[in-house]
């Protein structure tokens, strides 16, 4: 199959496994939650993730991550290029209410990802306009009620910056819908973190009627495994169940080219002759293709068992 991307992961929090249990989003994950100060405590170095990358995150051939520590960017995209995986960072300033901090992490991370659209002072938006057009920038919104009542999209939108993807949209409405298809946003949904945080998945049966560009991730690397297959399934069982004639084959390729939308990687999904191809090849055998009625079934149903997952690189094709 096509290589595949994960579309939002926070690393950081990966070395601080199941804080979340115990709190709310906002006392988790919000300006002063716990992960902040538990990966401040454990993750002082950039190498402390080496381990996790190998284990967990190298049979993607790309990954974005909402990076909290700009410092961390150029280290970890080093650390991640040693398995081949084309590293995503988009991250926030430190000091948020410092406009050339913006800057400085556009160039640095090659993209800012905005946790919470609505603290950013509108004084800034001039220049996360400027950075839009030349760099990543992507925005969590309406991942909760409140997220949903002060309305971060269109806040942005109508500053003039240019958004190649939102995270979450747990609680958008349909006109909301309609305004990503009509400006060219992807979503990115994360539905275990939804359904751990919020016991509410977003209406994706609807978003994929309207139009939408969906891609996947699997958020908070300390709460949720990074292993995209069951958010996958999840994801494609909501569209099923409003729309059984959307088949696997037609799901799977569209968020695959959503999620190279997503994160800009400037890449076809498919093959293209005499460039280099981005392949996973998965065992068949694992999970029951022979058996299958519908084989990409197979794989988005079956593929979260499997444990042998081989990214075709240059160093496989040289062994082959
Ligand atoms: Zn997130």
């Amino acid at each position: 199959m096509p290589g595949l991307v994960n579309a939002h992961i926070h690393l950081l929090d990966s070395i601080v496994q199941d804080a979340c249990i115990g709190y709310s989003i906002s006392g988790y994950a919000g300006s002063r939650g716990v992960k902040h100060a538990l990966t401040r405590l454990y993750g002082r170095e950039a190498t402390a993730y080496k381990g996790f990358i190998r284990d967990h995150l190298s049979m993607y051939s790309s990954i974005g991550d909402f990076l909290e520590n700009p410092q961390y960017c150029s280290e970890l995209r080093q650390l991640f290029s040693e398995y081949n995986v084309l590293y995503k960072p988009l991250s926030r300033p430190i000091n948020t209410l410092d406009p050339d901090e913006y800057s400085w992490v556009a160039k640095t991370c090659g993209g800012v990802g905005v946790a919470n659209p609505t603290n950013i002072p509108p004084y800034i938006l001039d220049t996360l306009a400027r950075i839009s057009r030349d760099y990543i920038v992507a925005a969590h919104v309406s991942e909760t009620p409140w997220m949903q009542r002060v309305g971060g999209l269109e806040y942005l939108v109508e500053h003039g910056v240019r958004l190649r993807h939102v995270v979450h949209g747990v609680y958008l409405e349909d006109w909301e819908y309609r305004y990503l298809v009509d400006n060219d946003i992807v979503l990115v949904v994360c539905p275990r973190s939804n359904l751990w945080f919020q016991g509410r998945l977003p209406r994706l049966g609807k978003a994929y009627n309207y139009g939408v560009g969906i891609a996947i991730g699997t958020d908070n690397t300390g709460c949720f495994h990074p292993n995209i297959w069951s958010d996958i399934e999840i994801a494609y069982s909501i569209v099923h169940s409003r729309n059984p004639s959307v088949k696997p084959r037609e799901f799977l390729k569209h968020i695959i080219k959503s999620s190279i939308k997503a994160l800009a990687l400037e890449k076809p999904w498919y093959i293209v002759e005499n460039e280099k191809a981005d392949i996973l090849a998965l065992n068949g055998r694992e999970i029951m293709v022979h058996r299958s009625y519908d084989k990409i079934g197979a794989i988005i149903k079956r593929a979260w068992v499997s444990r042998n997952f081989i990214k075709i690189t240059d160093q496989v094709i040289k062994k082959l």
